[in-house]
């Protein structure tokens, strides 16, 4: 599987936001973007310079991909599958992106980031309603329930993520069983319940051209 090899704090610096791409680090004073805002090799790179809108298009269709952590191939395959759909097609991209079992199981709290969520699914630690699945990429419809492998359950970092279920804020369109160590899927998440910093609208202007 392709995968990005860069430090992941260098991409939140270059994107100048946290992207929270690693797990328990990114909520404590280790975080790099707390001492170090600005892009990496910024002296080189013409600060002060006013971005052309290509350039701005690029920036945010580039955070999307990295902060879900899909690579371009995948996305533009996921903005096809969005432009065939009815509705806003920026809005139906973001959708598609949220539904991916590694960004569920992120919101669910199964796991501290999308990152180690892909990781713990591609090891098979998950279940979609009581079955394995181990494609990161997979879609969640409603109704499914996702929860940790009941042989899993004793793997140190999964204990962990399952004793502290429910002590993080979880999107509307999601509910969690703390006792069943589980989250089920009540809806597709309308616009207003992804809580991102993206403007859609700038990647469906960058794929329009
Ligand atoms: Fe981004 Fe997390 Fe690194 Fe901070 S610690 S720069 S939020 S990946």
């Amino acid at each position: 599987m392709a995968r990005y090899t860069e430090s992941v704090c260098r991409i939140c610096r270059r994107e100048g936001l946290k992207l929270f791409l690693k797990a328990d680090r990114c909520h404590t004073t280790k975080c790099s973007f707390e001492h170090r805002p600005h892009p990496p090799g910024q002296q080189g790179q013409g600060r002060g310079k006013k971005p052309t809108e290509y350039a701005i298009q690029l920036r945010e269709k580039q955070k999307a991909r990295r902060m879900y952590g899909v690579l371009e191939k995948q996305f533009r395959r996921y903005f096809a599958m969005a432009s065939r759909e009815k509705g806003m097609t920026g809005e139906n991209l973001l959708r598609i992106l949220e539904r991916r079992l590694d960004n569920v199981i992120y919101r669910v709290g199964l796991a501290g980031s999308r990152a180690e969520s892909r990781q713990f699914v591609t090891h098979g630690h998950y279940t979609v309603n009581g079955h394995r699945v181990d494609i990161p990429s997979y879609l969640v419809k409603p109704g499914d329930v996702i929860s940790i492998k009941e042989k899993s359950r004793n793997v140190n970092r999964l204990k962990e993520m399952a004793d502290n279920l429910g002590t993080h804020v979880v999107p509307s369109w999601i509910s969690v069983d703390q006792n069943a160590v589980s989250g089920t899927i009540l809806k597709l998440p309308d616009r207003e319940d992804i809580q991102v910093p993206i403007t859609e609208q700038l990647i469906v202007e960058r794929y329009s051209r």
